[in-house]
């Protein structure tokens, strides 16, 4: 029996990876294609069932699986059984749904897109800091989205909020200790609420030189990459 959300049936990625909000408020989440989808002759349609009312943030990835659903071709036999085919020739393609998925985080923030570089750290750094900034690093809350089982998404060091990228690096009083030294540290006080693109941005004072912004950009990656 294929999953709906964790088989790859319908396009090369799973569906609870594709759409993890939506797969979040999922109440079945091993719940098979045929208990997820109703094809007829004419249409399919999406047979959700949901801890919530999607909101108005979910209600984009509804609208796309709707789409996704809609115009995927499944074969209708015996009245209640559907197949379907791996190289479908939908309307739907991948393609098209990566740019749907691509338009939509552009939507978001388009500056999570441009690479931020400082030559003053290592490459794998670079590529930590970009993982980082589009929240792909294996903290709790990523994991949970992309369907992995786990007992908690709390943080494991501070058990006070859901471990996010947000959290472990910037706001888990474990972070903040390091941070506050290092601001400290760089004789800027104490460090205000900021976001995990800002931190990488690593502006500093607006009187310090070039060189020395530079210099404070990669004591933060670096300290980011510690934590
Ligand atoms: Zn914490």
């Amino acid at each position: 029996m294929l999953s709906f959300w964790n088989s790859r049936w319908a396009t090369e990625a799973r569906l609870s990876g594709l759409f993890p909000r939506l797969f979040r408020l999922e109440v079945e989440k091993d719940a098979a294609i045929r208990e997820r989808v109703v094809v007829t002759t004419t249409s399919n349609r999406l047979s959700g069932n949901w801890t919530r009312l999607p909101s108005r943030r979910t209600s984009r990835e509804l609208d796309n699986l709707n789409n996704l659903i809609e115009n995927y071709e499944f074969t209708v036999q015996g009245g209640d059984t559907c197949f379907w085919k791996i190289a479908h020739t939908g309307i739907f393609t991948i393609r098209s749904l990566s740019l749907v998925i691509d338009n939509q985080l552009i939507e978001e923030d388009p500056r999570l897109f441009e690479t931020l570089r400082n030559n003053l750290v290592p490459k794998k750094l670079e590529i930590f800091v970009w993982r980082a900034r589009q929240k792909r690093l294996p903290v709790m809350k990523e994991l949970d989205k992309r369907g992995i089982d786990l007992n908690s998404v709390r943080c494991p060091l501070c058990d006070d909020d859901l471990e996010t990228v947000d959290h472990s690096l910037i706001f888990c009083k474990c972070a903040m200790d390091v941070w506050d030294r290092v601001f400290d540290w760089w004789g800027f006080g104490s460090m205000a609420n900021f976001s995990i693109d800002e931190l990488f941005r690593g502006n500093g004072p607006t009187s310090a030189s070039t060189l020395g912004k530079k210099i404070w950009q990669a004591v933060e990656w670096v300290c980011a990459y510690l934590i």
